[in-house]
Parts: C-alpha cells; sequence; structure tokens
C-alpha cells in the first residue's frame, strides 16, 4: 500500500527504492525487522514521529495527536454508559507501590526507575569530571521514590483499597497515562514511553466477567468503525525467565488474556493493538480492596494502546488524514484536519 494515499494495493513495497535483491533469502524475523524499519523511516519522513535517537523514544506532530484526541474521545463516548470514575496521574507511581504490586516479580526487564543526584559538592564534581571524561556516571545517581508507571491502571489500586470495600454494584475507573517499558525496538509500534487508555473494573468475579466480555465487544465493534482489519486472540504476558514460562502457560490455560491483533506491517505478525484482561483476585492479596461483603474484589481492564491504533490508522488509511474514510473522519473528529 502507499502510504501517502491510503490506497490498498498489495504487498507493501518499501518507501524508497524497489526490493533489494537479497529479498527472497531473508529469514522471517529479517523480512519483518526490514519492514518495521521501513515504516518507521516513513513515518519520520512525513514528520508524524520525531526521532529522538532512542529506539522506542518519539516526539509527535499534530495530525498524530488530534488522531489520538479523536481515539479517546470515541472511547470515552464507546465507554458512556460504565458511569466511570476518571482519574489521570502522571506518568509515575509511588515506589513503594510499584513494589507492592509484584511486578519486578513478573516483569523486571520491562521496570523503569527514577534516578537522581542527592550528593554533596565533592560528589557533584566528581559527577562533572566523569561526565568530562566520557566516563559513565549513573553509578552516582540514586534511586527515588517514584518509578514509572508500566501499565495505566497501577496507580489505582493502592487508592481504590484506601477508600474501604467498594459498593455493591463495584466500581470502574477510567484511567489514561503514558507507559513506560524498556523494551527499545526499531518497530514504531513497540515504544519505550506510550499512551494506554483503560477502563478498569473493580468487583466480584461475575462482575469482572461480565465487564470483560462487553468489552470484547465494544473494542471489535470500535476496530470496525475505524475501518481495520483486526482478529481477537488468546494471549500473555512476557512474563521474565525460565519461571516466566510457566507463569505465561497458566495465564493462557485460564484464560484470563485477550488481544486485538492489527496487521501493522506486512511482513510481521499482527500487532496487538488492545487488551483484555482478567487479574482474579491477584491486586487483592496485595491490598485490601473488598467487595462489599468482605470478600477479596476481583479486577479486569481493557486497555487501549492509542499510539498503536494511530500507528494502524495510518498504515491502513495512509498519512493524509484528509483522504481518509469520511466515517472514520468523523468518528474521529477529524473533519476540519
Ligand atoms: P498490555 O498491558 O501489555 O496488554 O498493554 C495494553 C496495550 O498497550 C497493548 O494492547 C498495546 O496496544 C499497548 N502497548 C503495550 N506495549 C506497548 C509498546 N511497547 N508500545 C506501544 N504500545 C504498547
Ligand atoms: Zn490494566
Amino acid at each position: 500500500m502507499d502510504y501517502q494515499s491510503g490506497q490498498h494495493g498489495g504487498a507493501v513495497e518499501p518507501a524508497d527504492t524497489a526490493a533489494p535483491p537479497q529479498r527472497l533469502s531473508r529469514s522471517p524475523e529479517e523480512a519483518a525487522l526490514a519492514a518495521q524499519r521501513r515504516f518507521r523511516q516513513a513515518l519520520i519522513e512525513a514528520g508524524l514521529l520525531i526521532p529522538t535517537g532512542v529506539d522506542g523514544l518519539y516526539g509527535r506532530s499534530a495530525d498524530f495527536e488530534a488522531i489520538a484526541d479523536g481515539l479517546n474521545a470515541a472511547i470515552g463516548a464507546l465507554g458512556a454508559d460504565q458511569q466511570a470514575e476518571v482519574m489521570r496521574f502522571p506518568p509515575a507511581m509511588a515506589r513503594q507501590d510499584f513494589e507492592a504490586s509484584e511486578y519486578l516479580k513478573s516483569f523486571p526487564q520491562l521496570a523503569g526507575t527514577v534516578h537522581s543526584f542527592c550528593g554533596s559538592d565533592r560528589d557533584h564534581h566528581r559527577l562533572l569530571a566523569r561526565l568530562d571524561a566520557g566516563e559513565e556516571w549513573a553509578d552516582q545517581q540514586r534511586p527515588t521514590r517514584v518509578v514509572l508507571t508500566p501499565a495505566a491502571c497501577y496507580p489505582i489500586y493502592p487508592v481504590m483499597a484506601a477508600r474501604g470495600p467498594l459498593p455493591p454494584q463495584g466500581r470502574v475507573v477510567d484511567v489514561l497515562s503514558y507507559c513506560f517499558r524498556h523494551e527499545p525496538s526499531v518497530d514504531p509500534a513497540r515504544m519505550q514511553l506510550f499512551r494506554m487508555r483503560e477502563y478498569v473494573r473493580l468487583g466480584t468475579a461475575e462482575q469482572v466477567a461480565a465487564f470483560r466480555a462487553q468489552w470484547i465487544e465494544r473494542g471489535s465493534a470500535l476496530a470496525q468503525q475505524l475501518a481495520l482489519p483486526w482478529q481477537l486472540d488468546l494471549a500473555n504476558d512476557p512474563f521474565f525467565g525460565r519461571g516466566g514460562k510457566i507463569v505465561a502457560d497458566g495465564q493462557r490455560e485460564q484464560k484470563l488474556k485477550f488481544e486485538l491483533l492489527i496487521p501493522i506491517h506486512d511482513d510481521a505478525p499482527p500487532t496487538a493493538c488492545m487488551s483484555f484482561n482478567y487479574h482474579k483476585d491477584h491486586f487483592a492479596e496485595v491490598w485490601p480492596l473488598r467487595t462489599a461483603d468482605g470478600a477479596r474484589a476481583h479486577t479486569g481492564c481493557v486497555g487501549f494502546g492509542i499510539d498503536r491504533l494511530i500507528l494502524a490508522l495510518l498504515r491502513h488509511h495512509g498519512f493524509a488524514l484528509a483522504r481518509w474514510p469520511s466515517p472514520v473522519r468523523e468518528l474521529l473528529g477529524l473533519r476540519h484536519v
């Protein structure tokens, strides 16, 4: 497809040149990397993403942000009947809550912690001397009480637990945050800082199951309205290490995670753009989250990857927003863009 016009036309051709002769002999992994690089380069050349020199860390253009605003409004409209409490946190949370959440048990490789200089004048001189000499200086930094948010819903569980038992109908919370995951990649859809919009359900197991089923329907309907190809699949999180494989298998067996996948790169598997998660009573083991009758509360969430959805839209409808299908422009409030 031609990124610039949004016309569908079979296989994606490289934006710059014709296919190199060695293309046929590439492994699937190499082909995927090449497709990801090609798409990223096209996004950068079009000014949609602004490179920083770090894989996975990008600035966004006005058009990119207009689509983000449109998606957030459309998701908000989908959730208008949820009586959700809106909460917005900065992209960081208390280290104490992060430690309690057991994130480090499951995903130490993804976590990002905030460190600062806490030394004396002498330490400062040493820091500057090391900088001048091009030597490593970061080991002089000390951990602060702040860590970067790994998923938009993480900051809310301790807040909810502190309020006491849930009301009989439970609660729904609407969150949106930039999230950090240390997974540098040439794939523009795998960022280190990206936005996640979530609805989070806290209540009984039945309430959470009904919520998740409803949002699988709604998420699929949204992909349809956005005129994007999609498929739903059972999924697992990238649990760390050898033990992690067993946890991931268990997560699949219990069907705790589903993803809505959209093809973004021709030569690579489709990309998870939404996820539908059931945490069972994990967060009630960590914090005193209780239902109205004193039982451990169950939780679940639906997560919309805002930046991935934008990339999927750009991939399928082209870089010229004015030429996007009218119903999609209408839905996203892009009539005047
Ligand atoms: P997860 O908690 O992994 O299910 O993430 C929720 C959603 O956030 C995913 O379905 C993606 O759309 C999005 N997401 C996760 N990781 C990334 C990333 N590295 N870059 C961009 N979006 C991401
Ligand atoms: Zn969540």
